[in-house]
């Protein structure tokens, strides 16, 4: 009897506890540093999907991305970083204006309080610049671990881990945390990955969850990391039900390197994921 394409849940998870059952904490590590070699020849493109220019625009940028696409957020961003230039605008501006301009963006209202809160902070405490160490980012108001460490690996070049939803879910697939809280999560990930290689790390690891391990089906059949993953099976198994879930511009090369037929992507697959 072959096989069925999409294992069940229960299925994967008691084929995986025994295959990984054994597994010695540097065999994790060793493992989880190959699957980060691996996801690095995956997706070379791998990068902020935020438009900015500024740390303060990656903040801001960043704010707005909670529960928004990052390609509204770069719809909407533009307006916003040429009405409001410095942290005195954030902190003086028209709240009613300001709704108006994030509307787009969902949580206006949250976000422009947020804002006009960061900018009346960055007046009071810093001169009106970002600051850039973790401790003083994490007092500022609407900027909490995560935003932290997107400016911090992104505006600063100072290594950060930045756990998502698409971090989350992933690391708990490949078997390297069985935890949900972020914090957590980015400490036990700090343990396996080489501190230099963080921020890089986590583009990749979200560029993999928009492109290839979906939340709903991942792409296990046309996945990078198939050999090494415990999870293999939530998602289709075979070549061309797993291709047609491929996401993203790259997403016929991505296909390629798993040996599959390119042809197998469907075009409208094709485009920048809307994924928040
Ligand atoms: S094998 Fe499947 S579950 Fe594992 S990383 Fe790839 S797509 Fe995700």
């Amino acid at each position: 009897m072959s096989r069925p394409a999409t294992l069940p849940v229960s299925a994967v998870l008691a084929r995986s506890a025994k295959r990984f059952a054994g597994e010695t904490p540097i065999g994790r590590k060793r493992r989880a540093r190959k699957m980060a070699r691996v996801l690095a020849e995956t997706h070379p493109d791998a990068h902020c999907e935020l438009d900015f220019e500024t740390p303060l625009q990656l903040a801001v940028a960043t704010i707005l991305s909670a529960q928004c696409t990052d390609k509204k957020v770069n719809e909407v961003t533009p307006i916003v970083f040429k009405r409001y230039l410095s942290a005195a605008d954030y902190a003086a501006a028209d709240r009613m204006e300001m709704e108006a301009i994030l509307r787009p963006t969902g949580f206006f209202r949250a976000k422009t309080d947020s804002l006009i809160k960061l900018g009346q902070a960055l007046e009071e405490r810093h001169e009106g610049v970002l600051p850039h160490t973790l401790d003083e980012l994490v007092a500022l108001p609407g900027i909490g671990r995560k935003t932290a460490n997107v400016i911090l690996g992104n505006a600063f070049d100072v290594p950060g881990i930045t756990v998502d939803t698409h971090f989350r879910r992933l690391v708990n697939r490949f078997g390297w945390v069985h935890e949900e809280d972020p914090v957590k999560i980015e400490f036990l990930v700090a343990e396996l990955i080489e501190k230099r290689d963080w921020t890089m790390f986590s583009h990749r690891i979200i560029f993999h969850g928009r492109r290839v391990c979906h939340a709903k089906k991942p792409a296990c059949g046309a996945c990078s990391l198939a050999t090494m993953c415990p999870s293999y099976g939530l998602g289709p198994t075979e070549a061309a039900p797993a291709a047609k879930l491929l996401k993203g511009p790259r997403a016929r090369e991505l296909a390629i390197q798993v040996g599959l037929d390119p042809d197998l992507v469907p075009a409208a697959a094709i485009a920048t994921p809307d994924v928040p």
